[in-house]
């Protein structure tokens, strides 16, 4: 099935990734926000994220501008996705929000249009049951930053076709990404180990088993991760760990994903990591440097 159309919903941190990347690779882009300064916000994002590739060598001049020539930006998803042959939904994680979303795009897309959601940990087949579509309701879950990451991990819901599977896997592939097809259980693949190792960490640091330098330390040089964990929940954001936990747990029923009182207490208290300024880290615009948040000194 040829894909040329594409509507991404959502402009915030993953949507003008996924357009980026769809942009870059050809396709025609419609990018569709609630927020019209957000949809600003995703263009001057993708020009500067393509400038630096453009430095890189990775596109030329030219190839930029036409990327940006293939994106058109919408604040409404009926005009956004009336020819839509596939949309990723990127909005905000959360499930109410995403049952409207779909309840929407399935009134207003075409009857094939694919409709895919990014999302880190909520059940696609939940998803699905609020179109009359299931069998053309997939995971399509980029990570961040969406233009450098190579993985796509595919999460095929309780009736997702084949057909739409293997097509989207061979998308995946145009736009130079590589798939990883998983089924739809709580938190996937990549979160479902990821988020536990995060909890670990902070719990580690909640009994005072080491301190905040001391636990990314020994992961990074230990297991060679580019980033320790606490950095990482704090470039995630520490909100977003809190709720694929908290999906984990209810979804498995297993004591074993319980958030630490730590990562609540610090959600609660307004410190999100990188997107608020502080978390394990103290962030200052501009600053390069990883500064350990008085907090834990
Ligand atoms: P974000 O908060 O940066 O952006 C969300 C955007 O959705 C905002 O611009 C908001 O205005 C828009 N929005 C809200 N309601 C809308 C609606 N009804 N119609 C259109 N747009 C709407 O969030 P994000 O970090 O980009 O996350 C988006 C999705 O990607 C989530 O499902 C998240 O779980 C998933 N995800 C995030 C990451 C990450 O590292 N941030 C990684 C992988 C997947």
């Amino acid at each position: 099935m040829l894909l040329q159309n594409i509507t991404v919903i959502g402009a915030g941190t993953m949507g003008n990734g996924i357009a980026h990347v769809f942009a870059q690779n050809g396709f025609s882009v419609t990018l569709v926000d609630v927020n019209a300064a957000q949809l600003e916000k995703a263009v001057q994002t993708i020009s500067k994220n393509m400038d630096r590739q453009v430095a890189k060598g990775i596109l030329s001049e030219e190839q930029k501008q036409a990327a940006l020539a293939n994106l058109v930006m919408e604040t409404g998803i009926a005009n956004g996705v009336s020819n839509a042959r596939l949309v990723v939904e990127a909005a905000t994680e959360h499930i109410a929000l995403k049952l409207k979303i779909f309840a929407e795009l399935d009134a207003a897309a075409p009857a094939d249009a694919i409709l895919a959601t990014n999302t880190s940990s909520i059940s696609i087949t939940k998803i699905a049951a609020a179109t009359k579509r299931p069998e053309k309701v997939i995971g399509m879950h980029f990570m961040n930053p969406v233009p450098v990451m190579k993985l796509v991990e595919i999460i095929n819901g309780y009736a997702t076709t084949k057909e739409v599977s293997e097509t989207i896997v061979a998308l995946s592939k145009q736009l130079g990404k590589i798939p990883c097809v998983v089924n739809d259980y709580p938190g996937f693949v990549a979160n479902r180990v990821l988020m536990p190792m995060i909890n670990e960490a902070i719990c580690s640091l909640f009994e005072g088993v080491a301190g905040v330098e001391e636990i990314d330390t020994v992961m990074k040089l230990g297991m060679a991760h580019p980033m320790g964990p606490l950095q990482l929940a704090d470039f995630i954001g520490l909100d977003v760990c809190l709720s694929i936990l908290r999906v984990l747990y209810e979804g498995f029923g297993n004591p074993k994903y319980a958030p630490c009182p730590l990562l609540v207490n610090m959600v609660t208290a307004g410190k999100l990591g990188v997107k608020s300024g502080e978390g394990f880290y103290s962030y200052t615009a501009g600053s390069k440097e990883l500064v350990v948040s008085k907090r834990f000194l």
